[in-house]
């Protein structure tokens, strides 16, 4: 009697376990994908697109204080430093100098959840943090522009660190990624992927998130504000195409719009946002945007014109997309041409 139990449990022990591995990214997903909060987002969003903050001009004081709060977050969080400064300590910072006739000083901030079994492959959340500053009609907030994108991936990085405190880390490493002077021409996400802190070839995925707090002219015509235009999800890496659409068709239900997954748009909008500077790279990429509108670049782009609610559903396939490349071993096949 002793021994069958012996051997009962120990196979129920292995079954368990192996059901376990297996499953426990189906299980999980939807338990934490439903705990992303818009308040937290919201948040996030009005300290960023504050007055206070003056546009967040990259090289400004502004964009300093921003930098600043991003990296208090991260770190609160239990993320890591992934760069190093000039005297080879870790940093949340990758400092770098724009502009040739004069010269300016801004920064990157970043930080990573290490994985387990495969702790040298990454998947990378950016979005930029940088706006025009400044002007003579007033302060250009940038609610939308990008402090939408930001305030997405602060939350998301919130639910990713409550998964690991709760014994719950990711096989893949998570880096969240914040870029300053895309405005002046995408010159953060260059400098970063100019000089990697870790190998691009390991970079398994950058999703991208630039302007996801509105609704454009097109889609108020048919009064659809549940939907994201998709970017270049299909261009370097079918599977990353499907898996996005399998995220939302399972757990999400937002419209996907491909109407600008072209790279002969007139808008050329898959140039347009940091993610470009990895697909250039030859890393697959998904740009999630959710379109121009009349406060784009004007200092009318403010906070209280973001619509919460689409922002936490484009939130929710982001954080899907990266759980299901972090917590599993798959891989995302690459086309053999890049055309
Ligand atoms: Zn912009």
């Amino acid at each position: 009697m002793q021994k069958l139990n012996f051997y009962f449990y120990f196979f129920l022990t292995c079954f368990c376990y192996n059901q376990a591995s297996t499953q426990t990214s189906e299980v999980l997903l939807p338990i934490y994908l439903s705990q992303i909060d818009t308040q937290s987002i919201k948040s996030h969003l009005e300290f960023l697109s504050h007055d206070w903050l003056e546009g967040r001009e990259s090289g400004e004081k502004g964009q300093f204080i921003a930098g600043l709060y991003l990296k208090s977050q991260l770190q609160a969080l239990g993320y890591e430093p992934i760069f190093q400064d000039s005297v080879h300590q870790k940093s949340f910072f990758q400092h770098f100098t724009f502009g040739k006739i004069n010269p300016r000083k801004s920064f990157n901030v970043a930080g990573i959840l290490k994985g387990t079994e495969l702790a040298h492959e990454y998947i990378v959340l950016s979005a930029h943090y940088d706006h025009l500053g400044l002007g003579k009609n007033g302060v250009y907030n940038g609610a939308d522009d990008n402090a939408s994108g930001t305030s997405t991936l602060l939350e998301i990085a919130r639910i990713f660190a409550k998964l690991k405190k709760e014994g719950y880390p990711p096989k893949r490493s998570i880096i969240f990624l914040f870029f300053s002077a895309e405005e002046k021409g995408l010159l953060g996400s260059e400098f970063f992927t100019d000089n990697p802190p870790v190998n691009l070839q390991n970079i398994i995925t950058n999703l991208n998130v630039d302007m996801v707090g509105r609704v454009d002219e097109k889609h108020q015509k048919i009064q659809e504000k549940n939907y994201v235009y998709i970017i270049g999800s299909n261009f370097i890496s079918d599977d990353l195409h499907e898996l996005n659409e399998k995220i939302n068709r399972e757990y999400v239900n937002i419209a996907l719009d491909y109407s600008y997954n072209s790279k002969i748009d007139k808008l050329r909008l898959y140039y347009r946002s940091d993610h470009y500077n990895f697909a250039k790279n030859n890393i697959p990429v998904i740009f999630y945007f959710s379109g121009l509108h009349d406060d784009y670049h004007q200092v009318t782009d403010t906070s209280d014109k973001i619509m919460y609610d689409k922002t936490l559903k484009i939130a929710q396939l982001i954080f899907g997309n990266a759980f299901y490349l972090a917590y599993n071993n798959i891989i995302l096949r690459k086309k053999k041409e890049m055309d």
